[in-house]
C-alpha cells in the first residue's frame, strides 16, 4: 500500500529502497505535500533500523554559566558580564548539582554554557576530574563543539590539544548544540559570533577521531529556507560516513520568546507542527542509512506532538530534563521524569527503553 501511494515522489521511492538521497531528493521531500505519506515512509524506515521500541535517557542538565561572548540572535539565555542576572556556578554548586542529579537517578551529566570570555581550561578540567572523582559511574557529555572552537581561540590551545586535555579528565561525549544551522547564508543571521558551520564540523570530526563522539542538532523553524535544511543533513551525512561518531540527531524547534528575532519582528510565531513533523520524517529519510536514531525533543514539543513525531520517524526522545535553564529561559515546561516518558511512550504502542549516553540499553519497562 505504501508503494502505491508514494509513485507520485521519485525521493520516497528511492528512500524505500534503500537509496541515499540526492540534494534534489531533499528538497522533493521538502516540497512533497502529502505529510501522511511523507510520514509513513519515515515511520517504515524508523521500524526497519530500529524496531518497535522508543528510548530515552535520564539526564541531568546543567548550564555553568549564561555568560557568554556571542550574541546570537536566536537565543534568549545569553547574558553579559555585569547582568544583573548573569551567573556562573562555582566548582562547590556545581558538585552539589551533580549530587543532586546522582539522586534523582541521572546516569548522564549534560553541561553547557555561554562562551565566557574569562574561563581557562582549568576549569573545565577540574570541572569533570571533581565529578568522575565523585560519581565515576556518570557520564559526562559536555561543551559543544562551538564551545570547544571558543575554548581553543581564548586560551590559543589547539582544538585536538583541549578535547584530549578534556577527555583525560573525564569528557565522555559531547552534546550536538551549536550547529544550528551549518550553510553560510542563513548561519550569521541566527549565530551572531559562533563559530562558522565549517568550524563546528571539523572541530567535531576533531573529536570524533579522538574517540569522543557526539549528538548533533538541527535549528530549524525561524528564517531559513528548504535548502538550508537539506544542506545541513546532508553535511551530517558526509560527516557521519567519515567517522561514524555521530550517536543522534536532534531537531530543534526555534523557540521564539525573549529572541532578537522576536524582537526585530523577523519572526512573528513559532513553525507549524505540520513544519515539525516534516523535519523529523525528512531527517530520518535523508540520514537513513548513517545514523539509527533521531531524536524528538518533547521540550519543546509538548507531549502530545512528540508522540505524533515519533510515529513519523522520531525513534528517541530527549530527554529527561531534570534542568532545562535554556528553554525556561524562553518560556518551556521543563519537569519531567522517567515513569512520564514511559506512559508517553506506552501511549502509543511503543516499547519505552531507558538507555545511556550510547544507547546502551539500560533498562525495560
Ligand atoms: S546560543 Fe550559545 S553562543 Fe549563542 S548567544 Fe546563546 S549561549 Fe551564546
Amino acid at each position: 500500500m505504501l508503494d502505491q501511494l508514494v509513485s507520485d515522489c521519485n525521493a520516497l521511492d528511492k528512500a524505500l529502497a534503500g537509496q541515499e538521497l540526492s540534494f534534489d531528493d531533499g528538497m522533493e521531500l521538502m516540497n512533497y505535500d502529502n505529510l501522511h505519506v511523507l510520514g509513513a515512509a519515515a515511520d517504515h524506515i524508523r521500524k526497519k533500523l530500529v524496531g518497535n521500541q522508543v528510548s530515552f535517557t535520564a539526564s541531568y542538565y546543567m548550564n555553568y554559566t549564561n555568560v557568554c561572548a556571542a550574541s546570537c540572535q536566536m537565543c534568549a539565555f545569553y547574558r553579559k558580564e555585569g547582568d544583573e542576572d548573569a551567573y556562573t556556578l562555582s566548582p562547590e554548586q556545581i558538585q552539589q548539582r551533580v549530587g543532586i542529579a546522582k539522586q534523582m537517578g541521572a546516569t548522564e551529566v549534560h553541561i553547557v554554557g555561554g562562551f565566557h570570555p574569562k574561563l581557562g581550561l582549568d576549569y573545565y578540567e577540574d570541572m569533570m576530574r571533581a565529578i568522575k572523582k565523585n560519581h565515576p559511574d556518570l557520564k559526562i557529555k559536555a561543551l559543544t563543539a562551538a564551545e570547544i572552537f571558543f575554548i581553543s581561540k581564548l586560551t590559543k590551545n589547539s582544538i585536538k590539544e583541549i578535547l584530549s586535555r578534556l577527555k583525560d579528565a573525564g569528557l565522555d561525549s559531547m552534546p550536538g548544540g551549536g550547529a544550528e544551522l551549518f550553510h553560510p547564508e542563513i548561519r550569521p543571521k541566527i549565530a551572531r559570533g559562533k563559530c562558522t558551520g565549517q568550524e563546528w564540523l571539523d572541530t567535531i570530526e576533531e573529536a570524533h577521531n579522538l574517540g569522543i563522539k557526539s549528538n548533533v542538532t538541527m535549528l530549524y523553524g525561524h528564517i531559513e529556507k528548504q535548502e538550508h535544511v537539506i544542506d545541513h543533513l546532508l553535511k551530517i551525512r558526509e560527516l557521519q560516513k567519515r567517522t561514524r561518531g555521530f550517536i543522534t540527531l536532534i531537531p530543534l524547534k526555534f523557540s521564539l520568546d525573549n529572541t532578537e528575532l522576536e524582537q526585530e519582528h523577523l519572526v512573528n510565531s513559532e513553525c507549524s507542527s505540520v513544519y515539525d513533523l516534516k523535519i523529523t520524517a525528512v531527517s530520518r529519510l535523508m540520514l537513513a542509512n548513517v545514523l539509527n536514531n533521531i531524536s524528538v525533543y518533547w521540550v519543546a514539543y509538548g507531549k502530545k506532538l512528540a508522540q505524533v513525531a515519533l510515529s513519523n520517524g522520531g525513534s528517541d526522545l530527549v530527554g529527561t530534563a531534570f534542568s532545562e535553564e535554556v528553554y525556561r529561559a524562553a518560556g518551556k515546561p521543563t519537569a519531567s521524569s522517567i515513569h512520564d516518558l514511559e506512559v508517553m511512550v506506552k501511549e502509543i504502542g511503543r516499547d519505552p527503553v531507558q538507555r545511556d549516553t550510547f544507547f546502551n540499553v539500560l533498562n525495560k519497562f
